[in-house]
């Protein structure tokens, strides 16, 4: 059992859309990791034995919620021999033998506790070698580690050489083969299911390829059908108008990346038959397009056609969330870690490339990897909001993040479940740090 905390005279950012802030709270955590109270300090009666956290000129906010993430790599550029079409087939079988597998599970573990120390207590993710992430999920689970709750996929569902594949993938092109590839991905404790829906950036073929539909829409129902007679969720990677549209029209839950909106997609989106809930949700990544179009190609290294498909990218993504924003869809937050320049301490960029690029507010910002993707995950009943019966997912802060997104940089603590861990120990990478912060 875990000591119970008192957190006293905090000011608590509640994370909601119009940025409510409660000045002199106390929030109580019971040793189940619950929170018992969050209220007025002076209303506040702590029980004796409680490790009180002195709160006085510092603010907490909800644990983030990374909503699209991969654990496999750091975010350095991805090697070239990995992506050569001579030597992937053979580094991903390695990758998913015994040898490959523990050298994963180490990537994972220590990824995964650098988010957490980063103040992300929640990561779903869309893409893994094979079932890594299902490994540490266990031992966190089990409790022989502390580390933050996830919901992992295993390798996502694409078709023969589609986006993703062989590397982080299951090929399958037939219905038959999606069901498959689903219930094996299910078989292994999978929280969630990916599919890619169309082509992507890294490894786009020509100009334009990475909107291009790949999987077909009846592939796409048999996986969406699968996953949620499971109860479980889908996500589809899909980067153009037409492939969002066959996503949504399949039933896929939420759209990661994501396009421009017309009309009917609109409507899907907010009522959506074939998805679990009636309801299909948008997650942009920015960080995964910003660095490549925005940084000098003698820095990035990339392709004139791999910066010309992170262009079209992200003009569809931006348009995206101005209609998501209009229109009242659910729109989370996804950093895409492990993809280049997405390291696992700069979940709080994408925050800050929201409100810079996106057009939303901080509060708006600091809603949607809170309440917002508590939601779309289906874990609003526990996550996402400081209020007793929550989990204890907790991030104290120097500054209030509403006014300095930056603070988020550098938690003072963080707390998962109830666990404080005084002082986060970050890795970060600074010769990519100093590169986004040029922009
Ligand atoms: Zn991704």
């Amino acid at each position: 059992m875990k000591a119970p905390v008192a957190l006293t005279h905090v000011t608590v950012i509640a994370g909601d859309a119009a940025g409510t802030v409660h000045p002199e709270w106390t929030v109580l955590v019971g040793a189940d990791g619950i929170i018992e109270y969050a209220g007025p300090a002076a209303e506040a009666v702590v029980p004796p034995g409680y490790a009180t956290i002195a709160g006085a000129g510092k603010f907490v906010i909800p644990g983030l919620i990374n909503a699209h993430a991969h654990l496999f790599s750091n975010g350095k550029p991805l090697s070239k021999v990995y992506m050569h079409p001579k030597t992937e087939q053979v580094l991903t079988r390695f990758m998913r033998g015994p040898l490959g597998q523990a050298l994963m599970r180490g990537r994972t573990k220590r990824n995964a506790l650098n988010q957490l120390h980063s103040g992300v207590t929640t990561i779903r993710t869309v893409g893994d070698v094979a079932f890594e992430v299902m490994a540490i999920r266990e031992r966190i689970e089990r409790g022989e580690l502390v580390g933050p709750r996830i919901l992992p996929s295993g390798p996502l569902l694409a078709i023969p050489n589609g986006h993703g594949a062989p590397q982080i993938a299951h090929e399958a092109e037939t219905p038959d083969q999606a069901r498959t590839g689903t219930r094996i991905n299910l078989s292994h404790g999978a929280r969630s299911i990916k599919i890619s829906a169309t082509g992507g950036v890294t490894d786009a073929k020509g100009i334009g390829h990475a909107g291009t539909p790949e999987m077909s829409e009846e592939a796409m129902t048999a996986i969406c059908a699968e996953a949620h007679a499971a109860g479980v969720l889908v996500a589809a990677h899909a980067q153009s108008a037409e492939g969002v549209r066959r996503a949504l029209r399949a039933g896929v839950d939420t759209i990661e990346h994501g396009s421009s909106m017309d009309d009917e997609m609109i409507a899907l989106y907010r009522d959506n038959p074939r998805s679990l809930r009636g309801w299909s949700a948008m997650i942009p990544t920015l960080q995964a397009c910003l660095p490549l179009v925005k940084l000098d190609q003698s820095f990035t290294k990339v392709s004139d056609v791999v910066k010309a498909n992170a262009e079209f990218v992200l003009e569809e993504m931006l348009s995206g969330i101005r209609s998501a924003l209009e229109n009242d869809i659910a729109l989370g937050v996804g950093s895409d870690s492990s993809v280049t320049y997405v390291t696992h301490s700069n979940t709080w960029r994408e925050l800050d490339c929201l409100v810079r690029f996106g057009g939303l507010t901080a509060a708006q910002a600091l809603h949607a990897v809170t309440q917002v993707n508590a939601r779309i995950l289906g874990l609003d009943q526990q996550l996402g909001s400081i209020a007793a019966g929550k989990a204890a997912d907790l991030v104290l802060l120097e500054q209030n993040p509403l006014e300095a997104l930056r603070t988020l940089q550098h938690p003072v603590s963080v707390i998962a479940r109830g666990t404080v861990i005084e002082h986060p120990a970050i890795t970060r990478i600074e010769a990519i740090d100093d590169q986004l912060d040029s922009f």
